[in-house]
C-alpha cells in the first residue's frame, strides 16, 4: 500500500492507434524499416533544408489519409475512465489526436509528442490546422508557406532530432509521481526520457500494468503484463478498475 493520492496515469504509445488503421511507423513491420528513406520526411534537419522533401511529407500526409482515422474501442475506453469519475490523466506518444476525438476531455491528455492535427511556422511560431494545410497541397499548392510571414509551416509534432517540449514532459514526470496506478498501453517503453515515466511511477510506490503484444524492459517490475489484444483487454482493464475503486 502506499499513501499516494488516487490518480491512473494511462501512457499510450502507437499500440492503441494500429486498431484505427495508423501504423507504427518505428515498430519491427513499421515504415521506417521498410523504406528508410521516409524517416527524412520527419526528421527536422532534412525538412527545413530541403523543400523537395517538404513537398514529399505533404504529399505522404495527404496520401495516408491520416486525419480522417477513427477512434476505436481502446481509445472509447478510457473515455469511460474518465466518465466514471476517477481521478485520471492520459499521456500518449501518439500525435494522431484519437484520444480527444473518442471524447476524452482535451485537458487530461498530455501530448509528449506534439499533434499532427495542427501545423506551426518554424519562423513566426503561429499555429494552425492540419487540414487547411493539406486542402491548399490539394488545390496545388506543394509546400504551402505560412500566411502571416512566408515562414516554413511544418506539423505540430516532435521530428526525429528534435527534443521534447520540457514543459510537457516535466508535467508528464510529476504525473508520473503522483498517480497510484500507472497504465502503459501498446508502447515499447524502449524510448527515453518517455520510458523513465513508468520508472518514476514505480520508484514512487504506484503500481505498474503493461498491456502491450510485445515484451518491454520494465514487464519484470511490472505488476501485471497483459498480451491480449488492446481493443480487447483495456476495455476488460478499464471496468476492473472502475469496480475495484466503486
Ligand atoms: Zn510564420
Amino acid at each position: 500500500m502506499n499513501a499516494k493520492r488516487p490518480l491512473i496515469a494511462v501512457l499510450t504509445g502507437a499500440g492503441i492507434s494500429t486498431d484505427s488503421g495508423i501504423p507504427d511507423y518505428r515498430g519491427p513491420q513499421g515504415l521506417w524499416q521498410k523504406d528508410p528513406s521516409a524517416q527524412e520526411l520527419v526528421t527536422i534537419g532534412p525538412y527545413r533544408e530541403d523543400p523537395e522533401i517538404r513537398r514529399r511529407a505533404w504529399r505522404m500526409r495527404l496520401e495516408t489519409g491520416a486525419l480522417a482515422a477513427e477512434p476505436n474501442a481502446g481509445h472509447r475506453a478510457l473515455v469511460d475512465l474518465e466518465r466514471s469519475g476517477l481521478p485520471l490523466r492520459v499521456l500518449t506518444q501518439n500525435v494522431d489526436g484519437l484520444h480527444q476525438a473518442a471524447g476524452l476531455s482535451g485537458r487530461k491528455v498530455l501530448e509528449l509528442h506534439g499533434t499532427a492535427r495542427e501545423v506551426q511556422c518554424l519562423r513566426c511560431r503561429v499555429v494552425g490546422s492540419m487540414a487547411d494545410v493539406l486542402a491548399r497541397v490539394e488545390a496545388g499548392e506543394p509546400d504551402p508557406a505560412c500566411r502571416e510571414c512566408g515562414g516554413i509551416l511544418k506539423p505540430r509534432t516532435v521530428m526525429f532530432g528534435e527534443n521534447l517540449d520540457p514543459e510537457v514532459l516535466g508535467q508528464a514526470d510529476s504525473i508520473a509521481r503522483a498517480c497510484d496506478v500507472f497504465v502503459a498501453v501498446g508502447t515499447s517503453l524502449q524510448v527515453f526520457p518517455v520510458a523513465a515515466l513508468p520508472y518514476n511511477a514505480v520508484k514512487t510506490g504506484a503500481r505498474l500494468i503493461i498491456l502491450n503484444a510485445e515484451p518491454t524492459p520494465y514487464d519484470e517490475a511490472a505488476d501485471e503484463v497483459i498480451r491480449e489484444p488492446i481493443s480487447e483487454a483495456l476495455p476488460e482493464l478499464v471496468r476492473r478498475l472502475v469496480t475495484e475503486r466503486a
